[in-house]
């Protein structure tokens, strides 16, 4: 069977080196819009060889495995990494990379879907949000439970929808979504909200507090009231660089003096996403405030996230949360874990003064809160 590809180019940006292929859609005069598929690996390219094991599908097989891409009527290119990774290996680095790829060919694209593996998808998703600054074009998340040639997989719907709605426009040309989100499962949802919250079944991401920008059935049923804009005309910024001294502390009964001072006494750390109980509750216990007040006084940023999926923090709404707020720690209100670690690595990264940080921190940036 003929490939259908035009092309495939090896080409090397920062640090890491692609394929550049253009797939054979209805090869248009006028296409509908251009988008550029970023495929980074995970699930979804997987194909079974002939022992039955998993392993990299050629990805110049695509329209094989999903026939209908053929009939839209769009300019589609795909980068493909070289090396895809399982979504387990994905670092800030790569985050980075995503960002200049984006920026790199921003203008001649009209919108970025980014195939990636759902294990991590929610934390890169909410990285892009914050690194991507000024952005005006769609930049849709999408992946698979099961791989793109499985015969009951759910590549084809996630990939078809989240390519036509980085196509989308409104009458008057723009983009209908300009925003960094996550498509599946028949819901478009902000990436910075998202959370994987299932293995095994396909409805995989839950934004518990704020609510679905789209819903995929027999149209594409967009809540225009929700979808945001963080974008003003002009220049793609990327944030070249996110500050990894940054860690969670989940709070459980029973935690021990010994694991939170260790924690907290690291000196290389800078931040510290403090999982509480309930609204932002932690134990009242001296030697857990004390530890905690003087981390903040010797310039460690604690960030309040609740364990709860939905709900948010409310620092003062207990007693057991107002020693937390005596002692400097900042509410992220209702920003998910993923977020929180993320916007931490980013302001690190990028700001210089600590008062900014922290003001930042309280603050949406990307709707990836509700202030
Ligand atoms: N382990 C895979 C990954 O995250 C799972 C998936 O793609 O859904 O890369």
């Amino acid at each position: 069977m003929r490939k259908r590809q035009l092309s495939r180019l090896k080409i090397f940006l920062n640090m890491y080196p692609y394929n550049l292929l253009e797939l054979d859609t209805a090869a248009p005069n006028e296409p509908d819009a251009r988008i550029l598929i970023i495929y980074t690996g995970g699930t979804f390219g997987m194909g079974v060889d002939k022992h039955g094991s998993l392993k990299p599908f050629d990805f110049s097989e695509i329209l094989h495995e999903i026939p209908s891409l053929k009939s839209f009527n769009l300019i589609i290119k795909v980068l493909e990494f070289v090396k895809p990774v399982d979504s387990s290996d994905i670092n800030p680095g790569h985050w980075i990379e995503m960002g200049q790829i984006i920026k790199r060919f921003y203008d001649s694209f009209d919108g970025f879907v980014i195939l990636h593996g759902t294990d991590t998808m929610a934390y890169s998703a909410s990285a892009l949000s914050f690194i991507l600054e000024n952005l005006t074009k769609p930049v849709i998340f999408t992946g698979a439970q099961l791989p793109v040639t499985a015969p009951r997989t759910d590549a084809g719907d996630n990939f078809v929808t989240a390519i036509e709605i980085a196509s989308e426009r409104d009458e008057s040309g723009k983009p209908v979504v300009s925003e960094v989100c996550i498509y599946f499962n028949h819901h478009l949802i902000r990436g910075n909200r998202a959370q994987k919250v299932e293995s095994m079944h396909f409805d995989v991401f839950e934004s518990a507090n704020y609510p679905p920008l789209a819903k995929a059935g027999v149209e594409i049923d967009y809540k225009y009231q929700f979808i945001k804009s963080f974008g003003r005309e002009g220049t793609l910024g990327v944030a070249d660089k996110l500050d990894d001294n940054v860690t969670f502390l989940k709070l459980f009964p029973g935690i021990s003096e010994n694991v939170v001072k260790s924690i907290l006494k690291n000196p290389d750390l800078k931040g510290v996403v403090l999982e509480t109980f309930g609204s932002g509750n932690a134990p009242m216990e001296h030697w857990f405030l004390s530890a905690v007040s003087e981390a903040v006084g010797n310039g460690l940023l604690i960030y309040n996230v609740s364990q709860c999926l939905g709900g948010k923090v409310i620092q003062g709404r207990y007693e057991t949360s107002m020693a937390l707020k005596d002692a400097g720690v900042i509410s992220g209100k209702d920003i998910t874990s993923e977020a929180a670690i993320t916007k931490m690595m980013y302001l690190l990264g990028m700001e210089k003064r600590m008062d900014s940080i922290r003001n930042k921190l309280k603050l949406s940036l990307k709707g990836e809160l509700s202030e």
